[in-house]
C-alpha cells in the first residue's frame, strides 16, 4: 500500500515518464541521480538511456521492489539503489538528477541540489504546481519571494511542463509541474549567511520600498547597528559613541511609509519561509525577536552613522530607494549586498 505522508504518488502514465526523461538530454556516459524511485516506471527509462542509474529511496519496501524490478535484466549492473532519505545521505558524484520528488522535501532538496559540487549539468523535478511557479518566478510576478531569488541566484531555472494529477495513483490533491534547472557555472562565490541575511530583510515586506524595509524599519536598523559594531570590534575600527547630535527627531525620518512597528502583524508577517536556514537558523530567529521588540527611542552617534551609510548604499550608489524588493532580481540584490559590505554593512 502507498503511503502518502512521504508522496508516494507513482507515474503511471509512461508517455510522461518519457518526455520528463527525454528533457534530460542524457548522454551515454551519465550517471543519474534519481530522488524516490517509487516503483520504477522513471528509474525503467533513464536505464533506457545513462550509463549508470544511482536511485536514493526511503522506504525499503519501494527499494526492495524497484531492486526486483531490474534484476535478470541487463540494467541490473548499472542501477544503484540507496536505502535511505536522501537529505541524509551524502550524494554521490553524479552527472543529472532526475526526479519526481516528494514534495514534502521540495525546498531544502532544491537547495542540497545547488549545493551540490561540482555542479550537476541540469536537475530535472518535478513539483507541485504551485512550488514549481514560485521558483521560476520573475521580479513583478505575483509568486516571486524570497525563495525565487534564492534559487535564481544559483540557477537558471525553466518551466518544462505540466503534468495533470490523474497521471499519478492514487492521484495527488494537486497539480505538478516540471522544471528545468542548471546551476550556475562558475558557482557565484558569495556568503551565504550575507546574501540569505540581506534578502530576508528586504523580503519582510515585499511590497514595501527598500527605503522603508530598511531605514523606516527602527528595528532592522538596530539589527545593522549591532552588526556594524561587531564588525567594527572585529577589525579594530574604534567606534565614536554618545547620542546624535538630533537624537530626539526619530519619527521624523521616517519617510511616508510607515514603520513596522506600527503594525505588528504585518511585521512579524515573514513573506517566506520555505528557504532552508543552511547553517544559520540564528539569523531568522534573530529577525523575528527584534520585530517583536519596541526599538529604542534615541539614537546615538553609531546608530546616526550606520544609518547614513544605508542611505548611501539605497540611494547614492545603487539607486534602489525607491524600489520593492518584488521588483529587484537578484543581480540588484548582489549589487546592494556588495555596496553594503564595502561600508562595513553586514546581514549576518
Ligand atoms: N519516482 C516514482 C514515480 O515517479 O512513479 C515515485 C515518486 S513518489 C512522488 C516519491 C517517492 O519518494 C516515493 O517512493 C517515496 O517513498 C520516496 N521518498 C519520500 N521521501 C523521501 C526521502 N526523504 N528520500 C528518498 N526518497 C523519498
Amino acid at each position: 500500500k502507498m503511503n502518502t505522508d512521504i508522496g508516494q504518488h507513482v507515474l503511471k502514465n509512461p508517455g510522461i515518464a518519457e518526455q520528463i526523461v527525454n528533457k534530460a538530454d542524457l548522454k551515454q556516459s551519465d550517471v543519474v541521480l534519481e530522488i524516490g524511485p517509487g516503483t520504477g516506471n522513471l528509474t525503467a527509462k533513464i536505464l533506457e538511456k545513462a550509463k549508470k542509474t544511482i536511485a536514493v529511496e526511503l522506504d525499503p519496501r519501494m527499494a526492495a521492489e524497484v531492486t526486483k524490478r531490474f534484476q535478470g535484466t541487463p540494467a541490473q549492473k548499472r542501477l544503484e539503489v540507496i536505502l535511505g532519505d536522501v537529505m541524509k545521505t551524502e550524494l554521490p558524484y553524479f552527472d543529472v538528477c532526475i526526479s519526481n520528488t516528494p514534495y514534502q522535501i521540495s525546498s531544502p532538496l532544491t537547495f542540497k541540489l545547488l549545493a551540490t559540487l561540482p555542479a550537476p549539468r541540469t536537475c530535472i523535478l518535478m513539483f507541485q504546481r504551485e512550488f514549481a511557479l514560485r521558483l521560476f518566478a520573475k521580479p513583478g510576478d505575483k509568486l516571486y519571494s524570497r525563495l525565487s531569488v534564492n534559487a535564481q541566484m544559483w540557477a537558471k531555472i525553466d518551466h518544462i511542463m505540466k503534468v495533470g494529477k490523474n497521471n499519478f495513483k492514487p492521484p495527488p490533491l494537486v497539480e505538478s509541474s516540471v522544471i528545468r534547472m542548471v546551476p550556475k557555472v562558475p558557482r557565484p562565490q558569495i556568503n551565504y549567511d550575507e546574501w540569505d541575511g540581506l534578502l530576508r530583510i528586504a523580503f519582510v515586506r515585499k511590497n514595501k520600498t527598500l527605503r522603508a524595509s530598511f531605514i523606516g524599519t527602527p528595528t532592522i536598523m538596530n539589527i545593522l547597528e549591532s552588526n556594524y559594531r561587531t564588525w567594527c570590534a572585529q577589525n579594530d575600527i574604534p567606534v565614536e559613541d554618545g547620542p546624535a547630535e538630533d537624537a530626539d527627531g526619530d519619527a521624523m525620518d521616517m519617510g511616508q511609509e510607515q514603520a513596522a512597528e506600527e503594525d505588528p502583524d504585518e511585521a512579524m508577517e515573514m513573506d517566506d519561509d520555505d528557504v532552508p536556514d543552511f547553517f544559520k537558523e540564528e539569523t531568522n530567529n534573530r529577525l523575528q525577536e527584534a520585530l517583536k521588540k519596541p526599538s529604542r527611542k534615541k539614537r546615538g552617534k553609531v546608530a546616526e552613522l550606520v544609518r547614513e551609510k544605508v542611505r548611501q548604499v539605497l540611494e547614492d550608489e545603487t539607486g534602489l530607494a525607491d524600489r520593492r524588493a518584488r521588483m529587484c532580481d537578484e543581480n540588484d540584490f548582489l549589487k546592494m549586498l556588495w555596496a553594503f559590505n564595502q561600508k562595513g554593512i553586514h546581514f549576518s
